[in-house]
């Protein structure tokens, strides 16, 4: 049998070294760890340093500073007990530029607390999380226990300029990285107070459309009523998209798309929503999409098709009276799970073909496709992690999905077949990306007792699912 896994002297440890803990993070919140600039690679190359030596101090066996052809990544990893669940905690240490710096209260590389909230650039995206992870497994390794979960750290440090170097990395170290489960903590909560467990996003599929006409620009008045207009033929292929109730009207693109269950959408239905202030925040007249579902659902559990650009002919200042040689348009399409972006691409093209007016010639370029992904909601570790909320928070977490997409996800889905458990504790308004960034430490500190609780709820799941 496995050997201790003493739980409270775990949380006790997370709560007896806050004061130091909460030192070590602002020391890392203090490395300008920038990845998309590239005067700061020596930052981003030591915040990796400081991680592998943090990760060392908090007993894992293992700690690596990989090359990727970027920046660098940060693995950790323990001697696997074969009789415990692997899990892949994912998270990053680079983070976004700060300007505009005047618009900082607190300069953004100097960690200041103001009203229990952390101030820098990285506290709540990634680092402050990253962290969080960081404490938890210390937790249970420095208490003379064992880890509960055989765990893999895999940190990147080029997450704010798209992981360019990501998906080679993980395909070339499968072995290494291959695991039950993959736990990301980079999301918010649903709300202030709302700890939330996210369980799934949409993919992607992309497309750019040219509709050609006539060799060049032609007089309108000279030839005008004789030759088809590519600005016409393209605004009718994109009204032939949707039906007058706003429903995709492509042949077979709802064929693969599940319903979730009557509980899901139960639950979509308890959340906090207000129509009327998200309305405002978007600033739009009416909020409009598919009848039959609310705004929550038809971002998170349906798919659309949507213009991304249009253009065509003449828009300077005036008039000119021409017939436009062309005209073009970027489509996406946000698919849910078990829709192939691959088939999608082909129902628009069939559609697009078989709708085009006469006398042009449409061009179809196909781009970038992923697919949505979901982790069902009685998975073992859903059920965990709402375990472990409900003892810390001493609320129910809230079971949601996203809209967008996260590529790393989409990777370890598809290369390593693994499971995503998105359990984020940032608050939608702590200004990712935005001056002023940062953290609430009471999330910070409940975060970490959460993630320690949910390595000791995760232990048993192997060896259940094998006596089943
Ligand atoms: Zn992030």
């Amino acid at each position: 049998m496995p050997g201790t896994l003493d739980l409270d002297a775990a949380l006790q440890y997370v709560r007896a070294h806050r004061d130091r803990h909460l030192q070590e993070l602002r020391e890392f919140l203090g490395i300008a760890s920038v990845s998309a600039i590239s005067s700061h690679a020596g930052d981003v190359r030591q915040a990796a340093q400081w991680l592998k030596h943090r990760l060392l101090s908090a007993g894992f066996s293992t700690v690596r500073v990989e090359e990727t052809g970027g920046h660098p990544v940060v693995v950790a990893t323990n001697p696997g007990h074969p009789d415990r669940p692997t899990v892949l905690v994912y998270g990053h240490y680079d983070v976004q530029p700060v300007d505009p710096l005047p618009a900082w209260r607190h300069p953004p590389f100097e960690p200041a607390i103001v009203d229990g909230a952390l101030y820098a650039r990285g506290a709540s995206d990634d680092k402050g999380q990253v962290f969080m992870h960081v404490i938890a497994a210390e937790a249970w390794l420095r208490t003379g226990n064992e880890l509960p979960v055989n765990l893999i750290f895999l940190l990147e440090g080029e997450e704010e300029i798209g992981s360019p170097h990501l998906g080679n990395y993980i395909a070339s170290r499968q072995d290494l990285l291959r695991a039950d489960l993959a736990v990301i903590s980079d999301t918010p909560m649903y709300a202030e107070g709302v700890p939330a467990i996210c369980y799934g996003l949409r993919g992607l599929a992309a497309l750019e459309l040219t509709v050609a006409g006539p060799k060049q620009d032609l007089h309108s008045g000279i030839f005008g009523g004789t030759v088809a207009n590519p600005a016409h033929a393209l605004a009718t292929l994109i009204a032939s998209l949707h039906d007058a109730d706003q429903r995709v009207a492509v042949a077979g693109f709802y064929d693969d798309v599940d319903l979730p269950t009557p509980a899901e959408r139960h639950a979509f239905a308890q959340l906090p929503f207000d129509d009327t202030a998200y309305q405002d925040e978007v600033g739009v007249p009416e909020l409009a999409g598919e009848p039959g579902f609310s705004p929550l659902e038809r971002t998170w559990i349906r798919p659309t098709v949507e213009v991304n650009g249009l253009w065509s002919g003449f828009s300077g200042e005036g008039q000119k009276t021409i017939i436009p040689a062309s005209a073009h348009a970027k489509l996406t399409c946000r698919l849910v799970p078990h829709q192939d972006p691959v088939r999608v691409l082909d129902l628009l093209e069939a559609h697009l073909r078989a709708h085009c007016p006469k006398g042009v010639a449409l061009t179809i370029a196909r781009g970038e496709g992923a697919p949505g992904t979901v982790t069902p909601i009685d998975h073992p570790a859903v059920r965990s992690a709402e375990q472990a909320i409900r003892a810390v928070y001493g609320r129910p977490a809230a079971f949601i999905r996203m809209g967008g997409s996260i590529p790393v996800v989409v990777t370890l889905h598809d290369v390593l077949a693994m499971p995503t458990l998105l359990l984020g504790f940032a608050l939608p308004n702590e200004n990712f990306h935005a001056p002023n960034e940062h953290f609430h430490l009471d999330n910070f500190h409940r975060g970490a007792e959460t993630v320690v609780r949910l390595w000791s709820l995760l232990a048993g799941w192997k060896r259940e699912e094998g006596s089943q």
